[in-house]
């Protein structure tokens, strides 16, 4: 039985060599063969010679580098185009997520016959208030307009099987969202509870931008719901301007109505129905933007240098 460590690195110099440790003290105490698979994310300080090095050490390390920063979510995927074995686990660089709890993750997924095991946050330690509250009121609103359910408090870290990594490769899609695409996937899940501890060294490789954009990327791809809201919001306001063209005719001709001119309710109307319109079309272009990005056809990835042993 064989099992890949996939761990996407972007500019973790400062904790790398320390997850290193773990993680080989964790693949030594084994009892199945396993690989460690870093995949550097275009970092630009020395993460990558740190990687090459480990690799050069130990024949059951590997290397993959892209030629840019193409983000957390192709970096994972990439490590699932590679892995080979009968299972693969997914871990951040950081040492948030401790990897001692791979094994067990494995012994709970063997003994359930499961095809994934997914980690739950029960305590998420060192993630400042905004950061819980925005996370879980994120979560909470992906479920509301996800077809299928999404496990609350869960990230990447998780352990899948060889079902799961062989349908995660007949994928053509290319901006995947991770965590709503497992759920998505079916088979049989299971939630392993954990307490997430605070990143050993360095900072965050998700500041404010990227995290947004993230967010995005999952509502549109896990749901159409958001069209569906702006089509609702767009025939409530026809109904609303509907009403108001009756008044304005109605009072026009009635003499029981005087029409004072002002500009400040008609300023509202416009603003309002401005705003509206722009939701819609803003909702709409994101859509359209994924779409223009599909149909170009351009890889997930570029790797630039493939030291995957065999
Ligand atoms: N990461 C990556 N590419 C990126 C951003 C992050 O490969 O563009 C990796 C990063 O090295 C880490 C994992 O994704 O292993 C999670 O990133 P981070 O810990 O910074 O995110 P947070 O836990 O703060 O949400
Ligand atoms: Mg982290």
């Amino acid at each position: 039985m064989k099992l890949t460590i996939i761990v996407p690195c972007y500019n973790e110099e400062q904790v790398i060599g320390a997850t290193h440790r773990r993680l080989l003290k964790v693949i030594d105490n084994a009892h199945w063969d396993s690989e460690i698979l870093y995949v550097n994310d275009g970092s630009t300080d020395d993460t990558v010679s740190m990687l090459s090095d480990f690799s050069n050490r130990d024949s059951r390390v590997s290397v993959i580098s892209f030629s840019r920063n193409f983000g957390q979510q192709a970096a994972v995927s990439a490590g699932i185009h590679q892995s080979c074995g009968e299972y693969a686990a997914i871990i951040d660089a950081d040492l948030q997520d401790p990897p001692e709890l791979i094994p067990e993750m494995l012994a709970l997924c063997l003994k359930e016959k499961a095809n994934m095991v997914y980690g739950r946050r029960r305590i998420r330690k060192g993630e400042n208030r905004f950061k819980k509250w925005t996370a879980s009121l994120y979560c909470r609103l992906l479920n509301r307009l996800s077809e299928y359910p999404i496990p609350l408090d869960t990230g990447d870290f998780r352990l899948i099987d060889k079902r799961v990594i062989k349908t995660f490769k007949s994928l053509s899609e290319k901006n995947k969202y991770l965590r709503g695409l497992f759920a998505w996937m079916g088979f049989k899940q299971l939630e392993f509870l954990y307490d997430r501890d605070a990143r050993a060294v360095g900072e965050t490789k998700y500041p404010l931008t990227k995290m947004m954009r993230l967010a995005t990327d999952g509502l549109i791809a896990i749901s159409r719901k958001p069209l569906t809201v702006a089509l609702h919001v767009g025939l409530v306001t026809v109904a609303v301007s509907l009403i108001l063209a009756l008044y304005v005719f109605v009072s026009y001709f009635s003499k029981y109505i005087t029409t004072v001119p002002g500009w400040a309710s008609v300023t509202l109307i416009i603003i309002f129905f401005s705003g509206v319109q722009l939701l819609t079309i803003g909702i709409i272009g994101t859509y359209l933007g994924c779409i223009f990005d599909e149909v170009k056809e351009r890889p997930e990835y570029i790797i630039v240098n493939d030291n995957e042993k065999s």
